[in-house]
């Protein structure tokens, strides 16, 4: 299939999808896929087709790895003011751009226009602290402890990087490992998801509108991943891959990685519990989980999974709480009034489908919600399930929807068990009066990050990841994201 052959989206100046939909991004121009494939970006309010990208085979990967080590030289020997300044003015550029990115978002991925508002603000903002980073990466100076020598401690770029995205947030997963890739000096291939390519690609055209040269950023898309990665990672010129994914597609790429000893990054899967004490105040409470539950409609890693109320505030919490979720606006992600955008695809309603009904099945109760309307459009209405029991297939895996469990605790030592009972440790919250019993909580808890009477955890200049199965490394924070794009190189000195 030809992408020519595809009716263009009406807006399609506005978006430049002229230019995107006929090339992959390799060394600064746009160019057809080696291959005759094409990939349909679904408009999952409407199921309609957006518009078609390249579908990039080994060749074109071999394409992109050779664009990245030409590009490298010139990249890690540009002085960290000129880097610093170039992604700046990315940040600017998306700054300026933000109604038009946010709208790309909503169309492709389908979520509520406020919430891509926000993501595009989010993304921006690595670009913004990492440009303060790039001049500001510093070494060590040190004795030995024998007197023999001194101990200098350099830090030099990686080398070429693979990333790999989500399509669950299309525009900050992506700007969280180019933007401290480039300021460590790095040139990268981007491969973002099949469901989102375009913000990928409206993005690689504002990095070049900002100064960033030809080959510094590749961006393929393709519906072959495994081959196409297995492919640049089998190239002894990349240095790094950074994904963030599902952790089964993690666990297959650490194996690939193995392979040629690639140093990975790894920001995987959530099952954040969200745990509310009874001495906690009950309304921000409530404003903390509309955030941490309907952020993204629930499609985010760091959504609250598992919401532990203690007995005393089961049922003011769950009476206003229902209340909120049934009265959320459901609609198309692009207009302005909805709340709570589709899911993004009809698989990922299947998924929620069958969660919610192994819930049911073993005793709980729907609140609201609970049932998928007809008709066009992968919607999930957002839902509330009591007296769900531990043992549902939900309290297990990520449901990555509006849908909201509800478990009932009494004591703290019982509710840290279960919070800790899962194979995953991203993101955990908790609302408490009591600073005290918050942060003894916060140590026990096995999580990567800990909201302590707050609904929201990212923030460019904390480093955000996690422990257990949810993943390897930080992306953020003052050294943390940066540091994953660079090693130590030490020279013991005499003199
Ligand atoms: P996914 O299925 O793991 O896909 C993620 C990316 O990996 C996509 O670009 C996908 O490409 C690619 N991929 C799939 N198979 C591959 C293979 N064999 N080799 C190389 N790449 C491959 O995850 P998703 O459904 O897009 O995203 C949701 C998951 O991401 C959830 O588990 C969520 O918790 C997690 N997530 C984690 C974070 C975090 O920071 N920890 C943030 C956001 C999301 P295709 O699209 O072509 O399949």
């Amino acid at each position: 299939m030809n992408g020519n052959q595809h009716s263009l989206h009406p807006d399609h100046d506005r978006f430049g999808f002229r230019s995107f939909s006929h090339g992959l991004y390799i060394g600064g121009v746009w160019r057809p896929a080696a291959g005759e494939g094409w990939i349909q970006v679904i408009d999952p309010s409407t199921e309609a087709v957006v518009v078609a990208v390249p579908d990039a085979t080994v060749s074109d990967a071999a394409a992109a790895v050779e664009a990245a080590a030409s590009a490298a030289k010139g990249w890690r020997e540009t002085p960290p003011r000129k880097r610093s300044e170039i992604l700046r003015r990315c940040f600017e550029l998306m700054v300026e751009r933000a109604e038009t990115l946010a709208t790309l978002i909503s169309l492709e991925n389908g979520k509520a226009l406020r919430d891509a508002q926000g993501e595009v603000a989010y993304a921006a903002e690595f670009f913004r602290w990492n440009a303060e980073e790039a001049v500001r990466i510093s070494g060590e100076f040190g004795i030995a402890p024998s007197g023999a020598n001194r101990i200098i401690v350099d830090y030099q770029p990686i080398g070429i990087c693979v990333l790999i995205t989500p399509w669950n947030f299309p525009a900050a997963m992506a700007t969280r490992k180019i933007a401290p890739a480039l300021a460590a000096g790095c040139t990268v291939i981007l491969k973002p998801a099949s469901e989102t390519p375009l913000t990928a690609y409206a993005l690689a055209a504002l990095y070049e509108e900002a100064g960033v040269p030809p080959g510094v950023v590749n961006v393929l898309t393709t519906s072959t991943p495994g081959p196409v990665t297995a492919a640049m990672l089998a190239d002894p010129r990349v240095r790094k891959l950074s994904f963030t994914g599902s952790t089964g597609i993690g666990r297959t790429l650490l194996a690939e990685a193995a392979k040629n000893v690639i140093s990975c990054s790894m920001e995987l899967g959530g099952n954040a519990p969200f745990i509310v004490f009874d001495d906690a105040d009950l309304d921000a409470a409530i404003e903390g989980v509309m955030v941490a539950k309907m952020r993204n409609a629930g499609e985010a890693c760091t959504a609250a999974n598992r919401i532990y109320l203690q007995s005393g505030i089961y049922d003011a919490f769950t009476e206003k709480f229902t209340q909120r979720m049934a009265a959320l606006r459901v609609g198309p992600g692009v207009d302005s009034d909805t709340e709570c955008g589709p899911m993004i695809t009809r698989k990922a309603v299947e998924k929620i489908e069958r969660l919610v009904a192994d819930a049911i099945s073993r005793g709980a109760r729907v609140l609201c919600g609970g049932r998928a309307p007809a008709g066009r459009g992968f919607f999930y209405p957002p839902t509330v399930l009591a007296d769900v029991s531990p043992t549902s297939d939900m309290g297990r895996e990520e449901i990555f929807g509006p849908v909201a469990p509800l478990y009932r605790f009494e004591s703290e030592a019982e509710v840290v068990a279960a919070a800790n009972d899962t194979e995953y440790g991203l993101a955990a919250y908790i609302y408490t009066g009591d600073i005290g019993r918050g942060m003894r909580i916060a140590s026990k808890v096995e999580a990567g990050m800990i909201a302590l009477n707050r609904g929201l955890v990212s923030d460019p200049a904390a480093p955000f990841g996690g422990v257990k199965q949810s993943g390897l490394g930080r992306e953020g924070g003052q050294h943390h994201g940066i540091a994953e794009f660079m090693e130590a190189k030490y020279i013991a000195t005499g003199f």
